[in-house]
């Protein structure tokens, strides 16, 4: 599923050169001019993430933001403005946004930012599921899995793992949302680094994995594949 970004900027050459770029980073694209179209358009859809400048016509930055956590929006914010004083980044920070970046800015750092923002948010939707907090068990769906003491359940039913399976189960749970691709799964769980010829070793895991945890092994719902992409766990809650 791609993630939806709104980009908030007036002006139209840093609007286009951000939409682009972020286009090209795969993200589904909306963008606004105003304040108060920011506004409506923001609470319309609820974007995985909203770009905001700060001077805007009709409405500024700090008041969308403002009026978008009054109205339940939670959609981290990130400020983008040329004022970088530090009261400024505080007023910023005050009005309920995540992040904020001085004009001029590289978009090589903005879509890390905004990458960091969008892992942090998956991560906090698996951690509002799960009551036992932070150190407890991970719930998802019908699983729950105790990576620390390596045990895991299915419904009330302990389901026995290997290490491997256990170690791409928390690669792909760290990845909530994302594509983990074969060869990252190579490297990290049997630490190859002579890739090309055994991606179909994490197929075979991947499989024998799904007897394990999947209600159809067949047609799986909890680990996705994407073909030629590799595999992916969706935040569905
Ligand atoms: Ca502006």
């Amino acid at each position: 599923m791609r993630k939806t970004i709104l980009v908030v900027e007036d002006e139209p050459k840093i609007r286009e050169g951000i939409v682009d770029a972020l286009e090209f980073q795969g993200f589904e694209v909306v963008s606004a001019e105003r304040g108060d179209e920011a506004l409506s358009k923001a609470i319309r859809m609820e974007p995985d993430l909203i770009l905001l400048d700060i001077m805007l016509p009709k409405l500024n930055g700090l008041d969308v933001c403002s009026n978008l956590r009054e109205s339940g929006v939670k959609s981290p914010i990130i400020f983008l403005s040329a004022k970088g004083r530090e009261s400024d980044r505080v007023e910023g920070l005050e009005k309920g946004a995540d992040d904020y970046i001085t004009k001029p800015f590289s978009i090589k750092e903005l879509i890390a930012r905004i990458n960091a923002h969008l892992r942090r948010r998956d991560f906090d939707r698996v951690e509002a599921m799960n009551q036992n907090g932070r150190s407890g068990p991970l719930r998802f769906k019908n699983l729950t899995i105790d990576f620390d003491a390596r045990s895991c359940w299915r419904d009330e039913n302990r389901i026995h793992l290997s290490e491997k399976e256990f170690l791409i189960l928390k690669i792909l749970f760290e990845n909530i949302g994302k594509v983990v691709d074969r060869e990252t799964l190579l490297r990290e769980v049997w630490g190859y680094t002579n890739l090309g010829l055994e991606t179909r070793t994490v197929d075979v895991t991947i499989g024998k994995l799904r007897q394990k945890i999947e209600e159809t092994p067949s047609n799986p719902t909890l680990i996705k594949t994407k073909r030629g992409k590799g595999y992916i766990i969706e935040n569905t809650a």
